[in-house]
């Protein structure tokens, strides 16, 4: 399997997809495709599951659900498909490995499905935060330009469904998750950036860093899968001057001679670098004269809604948006056009001078430092699942910002903790109920401390699956309560 691609022998191989979530369905299909011999396994024997299971069986794919369905690999295995989330020490990859059988996730199979000859290029955007609204960016640029693409990924739309697509896309803008890239092993792509790289899912890498056992530590390993979206480039390697991380990531990276390293910053621009003068967004790295001069992109203020990190994301789009040869009015209008994704600062409610945002997004710390340092009084509303993270650097960082803080959720009390070592005279409310009158309480509370011209800001900094069904229906709860109270 190591060299195969679209024109390989697929009906000689037998093919197990690893989950069948949107991802997994999306393979299967792409499988069948290649004409491969495909058996879906999932545990989980839902409503949902069911369903697309009866679409699946249709195109004679065989799927098995229920309790103890991926217990056990069969023989005869030749490629496993996995879903993103699975941890390498599931029984059926776990196996796999002490087979020797490859796993691939889905986007190494969308990669293998366009080779060798229906090749679109990939501009690909990895990252702890910001991954989405970037894609979002790139994707409104490259269509402000006049090209066909789509932005693909965990973005929502599986690879492979683009792939499969009758449209031909001139560019497709992806976001790759680490667990994506975790189980690719040959992507070669025009042009990658990853954004930032902070602790988040560490418990997902510790327990990938123990399969096999005496791997690595768990950052190490997290931050090892992010620089794969570096290898092999050809292009552009697009880098975030204000983390250290990723440039270093550039520099270890194996890619194709010729490509280049691409700064984007906050502050002005060096050569090979996208930047802010003033309140504009400029190029010197896709421009002639790079050394002695820069050209205007878009205005800061096309960024919307503003928040420093957002210009950090939209520098990034454009630096992939150029290096594709985007010009420069497609950039602004681009970023003029677009309409960033709800639940990421997104404006609620106002009422007495203080303003109610959602920014349930913010599911890891370095999310909500970068929310809570867009303003400059905040009461914060904060807590969930806190993947195994830590909230002291955030807390000692944004503390001259709090008004006052209300936790709630399975892990609160890690973030209270935090806030009475690092920022001893900020009120801090606990909220022990963890049914849903907590996200009212928590509001209601938050609005008694505010003052007006602060902010009320849903920046929770955890994962949202103790208490919510996802991060959207822990926004839309802070969002009703807001309403309510703001009238
Ligand atoms: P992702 O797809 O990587 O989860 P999103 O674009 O959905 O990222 O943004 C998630 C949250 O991360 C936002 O709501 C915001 O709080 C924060 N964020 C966005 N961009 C950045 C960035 N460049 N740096 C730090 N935090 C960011």
């Amino acid at each position: 399997m190591a060299t195969a691609d679209r024109l390989s022998p697929w009906p000689q191989a037998r093919v197990v997809v690893a989950g069948l979530g949107t991802s997994g369905f999306a393979a299967a299909d792409g499988l069948m495709d290649l004409g491969a011999r495909v058996l879906v396994l999932d545990d989980a024997d839902t409503a949902g599951n069911r369903e697309k299971a009866t679409v699946l069986q249709l195109l004679d794919v065989e799927v098995r659900l229920g309790s103890g369905a991926t217990a056990q690999l069969p023989d005869d295995v030749d490629l496993v498909v996995t879903s993103p989330g699975w941890r390498p020490s599931a029984p059926l990859l776990a196996q796999a490995a002490l087979r020797g059988i490859p796993v691939w996730g889905e986007v190494e199979l969308a990669w293998r499905m366009s080779l060798p000859d229906r090749q679109v290029p990939w501009l690909a955007v990895t990252g702890t935060n910001g991954k989405t609204t970037t894609v979002g960016m790139l994707e409104s640029m490259l269509t402000a330009a006049g090209l066909r693409t789509s932005a693909v990924g965990n973005v929502g739309r599986p690879i492979v469904e683009a792939v499969l697509d009758e449209v031909s896309y001139d560019v497709l803008a992806v976001e790759l998750s680490s667990f994506q890239l975790h189980w690719t092993n040959s992507l070669a792509l025009h042009s990658a950036a990853v954004l930032n790289v902070a602790p988040d899912h560490l418990e997902w890498y510790a327990d990938a860093a123990g399969w096999p056992p005496g791997a690595t530590d768990p950052m190490a390993a997290y931050a090892a899968d992010k620089a794969r979206v570096y290898t092999d480039v050809h292009r552009s390697c697009v880098y975030n001057v204000q983390d250290a991380a990723t440039q270093r990531m550039v520099e270890d990276a194996e890619v194709v001679e010729g490509a280049r390293a691409i700064g984007f910053t906050l502050g002005i621009p060096g050569p090979s670098m996208l930047g802010v003068v003033d309140d504009l967004l400029v190029d010197r790295a896709f421009i002639e004269q790079r050394h002695d001069s820069a050209i205007e992109l878009a205005k800061v203020s096309d960024v919307v809604p503003f928040a420093p990190h957002n210009v950090a994301n939209a520098l990034a789009a454009a630096a992939l948006a150029r290096s594709f040869g985007v010009p420069p009015a497609a950039v602004a209008h681009g970023l003029q056009r677009l309409r960033i994704g709800d639940h990421r600062i997104q404006t609620i409610a106002e009422a007495g001078g203080v303003r109610y945002i959602d920014d349930s997004k913010a599911t890891n710390p370095h999310a909500a430092e970068a929310s809570l340092s867009a303003f400059d009084h905040v009461v914060w509303v904060a807590g969930g699942q806190a993947k195994g993270t830590t909230f002291d650097d955030l807390v000692a960082r944004v503390a001259p910002r709090l008004r006052a803080a209300v936790v709630i959720g399975v892990d609160r009390r890690v973030i209270a903790e935090a806030l009475a070592r690092h920022a001893p005279e900020v009120p801090v409310n606990v909220i022990d109920s963890v049914d849903h009158g907590a996200m009212q309480q928590a509001v209601e509370w938050a609005a008694t401390q505010a003052q007006p011209d602060d902010v009320v800001l849903l920046a929770p900094g955890c994962a949202s699956l103790d208490m919510y069904t996802d991060y959207a229906a822990r926004g839309d709860a802070f969002a009703a309560a807001a309403k309510a109270l703001t009238g």
